[in-house]
């Protein structure tokens, strides 16, 4: 068996998967002959499917030169989807086990005493009485965007993350995407890629969005996070050397480790702090309609937040190994992430979505940051544009930047 032959039972056996579940194929470009033969067999069928690709790639010769990393990587992949078949069947993982069979990482350990002096800043921050989570609803209402703006917001800064990633990255001449807003998801945007270099965002109205939501969601879901993600394999992966393993996206893979690491590591690549904080002060906030002149405390609180962003992983950890209720889940968000009740729910439902997808956002965001800063050096931003593409077109599980 070669690489190739490999790779495409490897399409064949994800493609298999998603008639299993809807949510696990993200993105699908290959031949769309193999998705219309994709039929829906009993499970021990596609874990039978997984048991031989395994074994096949098991008993394939060390690969060489260029294509030592794609063996590494694909070896990856066949792992972790031979694992989710064996989640779909029943097998019970916990967090740490989930996390590690299907994004290659385990998210470190976090204390409450930890995230208590993370708390104590913010209620420095924060003014008036009450619990903190309460008072930061209070603050944050001044930075909403009101709805009827939000589509000017979303606009110019996806406008303004497009151009300053032009500048560094060569995008194909017709790559597009379609920006939609909808509602009654988990999530609060979601990049759909389409092939041909074109995607679909959709943002979710469910709750009032944040001004830092606008660069945020700009970056993340399209320049230079998913969007250019995808279309950079679709051009240089499958179009030109035919490594067709990356015509496929299981949401539930490593790869998914280095999509949303990159794309959370990229809003600062775009937008390093000092030039997003005139941009937001001179253009957003005036188009939203909000007082340019809070833009830097309103930053102040969103780092100080920033610090806080394991405390989802440890709450995802214990509710899903059994440790605590729902309840206690929710308490522990509004805790520990601030949110109040109706957004700490949303999240809760993201998390028995998702799982242990969680750890992609933030450890994933912190392993590309090292391996890429590491790399790059004292380059500047220049040095790291150029690592950062690097990485979209070598791909990278997280042991394989850590290591
Ligand atoms: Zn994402």
């Amino acid at each position: 068996m070669t690489l190739n032959n490999l790779a495409q039972s490897y399409v064949h056996l994800v493609l298999a998967i998603g008639q299993q579940d809807s949510g696990y194929v993200d993105a699908y470009y290959g031949p769309a002959e193999w998705k219309e033969q994709a039929q829906k067999l009993p499970l021990e069928q596609v874990l039978a499917m997984a048991n031989i690709l395994v074994a096949q790639f098991e008993k394939c010769p060390p690969a060489a030169g260029g294509e030592v990393l794609r063996q590494q990587l694909l070896g990856l992949h066949i792992r972790a989807a031979h694992a989710y078949v064996r989640k779909l069947m029943g097998e019970t993982m916990t967090f740490d086990q989930e996390s590690q069979a299907l994004y290659d990482a385990v998210s470190p350990t976090v204390t409450e005493a930890q995230l208590d002096g993370v708390l104590a800043e913010l209620s420095d921050l924060l003014p008036g009485e009450g619990a903190l989570n309460t008072r930061m609803a209070a603050f944050t209402q001044a930075f909403a965007i009101p709805r009827d703006r939000l589509d000017a917001v979303f606009s110019a800064a996806i406008a303004e993350s497009r151009a300053r990633t032009k500048q560094f990255i060569d995008l194909p001449d017709d790559e597009a995407f379609r920006l939609e807003y909808v509602t009654d998801q988990v999530w609060s945007g979601y990049n759909w890629y389409l092939g041909n270099s074109s995607s679909l965002i959709q943002v979710n109205t469910d709750f009032p969005m944040q001004i830092s939501r606008a660069v945020d969601l700009a970056s993340h879901e399209g320049y230079p996070g998913h969007h250019v993600f995808h279309l950079l394999g679709e051009k240089h992966l499958v179009r030109e050397k035919g490594w067709v393993e990356y015509s496929i996206f299981p949401l539930y893979s490593p790869l998914a480790f280095l999509s949303e690491g990159s794309a959370n590591y990229g809003i600062s690549v775009v937008f390093p702090e000092v030039e997003r904080l005139a941009f937001e002060r001179d253009v957003l906030f005036p188009l939203a309609g909000l007082d340019a002149s809070k833009v830097e405390r309103y930053y102040q609180v969103q780092h100080a937040m920033q610090k806080l962003s394991y405390a989802g992983n440890m709450v995802a950890q214990r509710y899903l190994d059994g440790a605590i209720p729902r309840d206690a889940a929710i308490a522990l968000l509004m805790k520990y992430s601030l949110q109040e009740e109706a957004r700490a729910t949303q999240r809760i439902r993201f998390i028995e979505a998702n799982r242990s997808y969680v750890i992609n956002y933030n450890l994933g965001q912190d392993v590309v940051k090292a391996y890429l800063e590491r790399r790059a050096g004292d380059g500047g931003q220049e040095a790291l544009w150029k690592v950062f593409t690097e990485l979209l077109v070598e791909p990278r599980s997280a042991s394989m930047m850590q290591g």
